[in-house]
């Protein structure tokens, strides 16, 4: 088949597929307008929030909970109503979401903030203290309640320190003509504890605890969402409460459940059937985990890489092998590559690393007179390490093949 006609085909199949009617209801950025299990969570954040329709400045909300618990979907959602509403009752207010992680500066969070209220910074040349002078004259003049909401706050935090937040949670001290309401959201509980004291308690005004989801309620938002995404009839019985168990299993995690379904349908469109059966959620599982292993795997510095081919080169051999032969043979590795090696404490670490992350597993076992070492084996597939290290530029100079 030549190049057009390979595309040709997988557009007119997709046009056509007996699987997905709309595949993007799937996707994690799609909000419902369902949010099912999270009533308690979508009144409470929607009665702090009401007072701004008669412009009173609702309380700061701090919103924890583990990933895929809602947070986000919930968030928006309220928002979303909210800022209809003010337009139909003719209250001033601003929504501004921001997700931190994506914008991870504290520049770049202003810049966005102040892209809500029509403000361009320029993108370079000032001052994040003058940027921030800039926009908070900005917002005065706008006379508006200004509600700024900043997900994934932990990675802001983390990098660049929590000035931002202090400054935000303080700012109605500058304002005479508008009002700021901060909503924070983490899915980071030990952020939570880590934070300094006064931002916690003037961010924190009200916190909103996002519950875990069970099997159970797993499987009502899958149900929902399936309605939507999926041919009336296209999933097979067990479909739905596989997702769901395997997604409970994982802390009861929203996101997941939805990806395993949305995978899933994805392997049986591309195997042309006409179902999708708890066997592609099995493969899905297997394919989920591969993309998680092998990002970890690339993001990586070159040594753990070099010390995880040393592992898997052995255990490639032996089926498993120690500490001793992983730092000579990584070693080895390094000549060959004309870099210095790193020392052998330094390596340890490193498999206690690899061992955290769930790549391989580390037993320490004793050797009678010899003391102890460790007896390390893979804990994902081989390959999955080798096809990850073959985009490594250094490490792929070394792959069984490649020498
Ligand atoms: P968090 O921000 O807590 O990590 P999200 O809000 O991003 O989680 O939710 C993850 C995914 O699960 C999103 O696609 C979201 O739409 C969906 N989701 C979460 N909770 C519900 C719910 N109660 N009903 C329907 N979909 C939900
Ligand atoms: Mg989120």
């Amino acid at each position: 088949m030549s190049a057009v006609e390979i595309i040709d085909k997988i557009f007119s199949q997709s046009l056509k597929s007996k699987i997905f009617v709309n595949r993007d209801v799937l996707r994690p950025d799609y909000v419902p307008d369902e949010l099912p299990h999270r009533e308690e969570q979508i009144a409470k954040l929607a009665s702090i929030l009401a007072p701004s329709l008669q412009g009173a400045r609702p309380s700061n909300v701090f919103i924890y909970g583990l990933t895929g618990t809602g947070k986000t979907a919930v968030t928006k959602f309220v928002l979303r109503k909210l800022y209809e509403k003010s337009l139909e009752v003719g209250a001033r207010i601003t929504v501004c979401y921001v997700n931190v992680r994506q914008d991870d500066t504290t520049y770049r969070v202003l810049l966005r903030l102040s892209e809500c209220i029509g403000l361009r910074l320029p993108f370079t040349g000032i001052s994040t203290a003058e940027a921030y002078r800039r926009f908070i004259r900005a917002l005065n003049l706008r006379s508006t309640l200004f509600i700024a909401t900043l997900d994934e706050i932990d990675f802001l935090v983390k990098k660049h320190g929590d000035e931002l937040l202090y400054r935000l949670t303080r700012c109605n001290e500058e304002l005479d003509q508008s009002k700021v309401t901060v909503i924070g959201i983490t899915n980071d509980l030990k952020f939570v504890d880590s934070l300094d004291p006064r931002v916690r308690s003037s961010l924190g005004e009200v916190e909103i605890v996002f519950p875990p989801y069970n099997a159970m309620q797993l499987e009502d938002i899958l149900r929902k969402r399936a309605e939507l995404a999926f041919r009336p009839g296209v999933l097979d019985k067990g479909v739905i409460e596989l997702c769901a168990a395997l997604a409970a299993r994982e802390h009861g995690d929203a996101r997941r459940a939805l990806d395993l379904l949305r995978v899933a349908g994805e392997i049986a469109e591309r195997e042309g059937a006409d179902m999708v059966t708890v066997e592609h959620v099995r493969k899905a599982r297997a394919e989920l985990e591969r993309d998680r292993v092998a990002e970890v795997i690339s993001t990586m510095p070159l040594h753990a890489k070099l010390v995880l081919l040393a592992i898997t080169n052995l255990v490639s051999l032996n089926g498993k092998t120690t500490t001793g032969e992983v730092y000579s043979h990584y070693r080895t590795l390094c000549s060959k590559l004309g870099i210095e090696h790193v020392t052998q404490r330094r390596v340890s670490d490193i498999i206690s690393e690899l061992d955290m992350l769930g790549i391989i597993t580390a037993r320490v076992v004793s050797r009678g007179r010899y003391g102890k070492t460790r007896v390390i084996t893979l804990a994902v597939p081989k390959d999955v390490v080798y096809s990850v290290l073959e985009e490594d530029p250094y490490a792929s100079v070394l792959l069984p093949g490649n020498r």
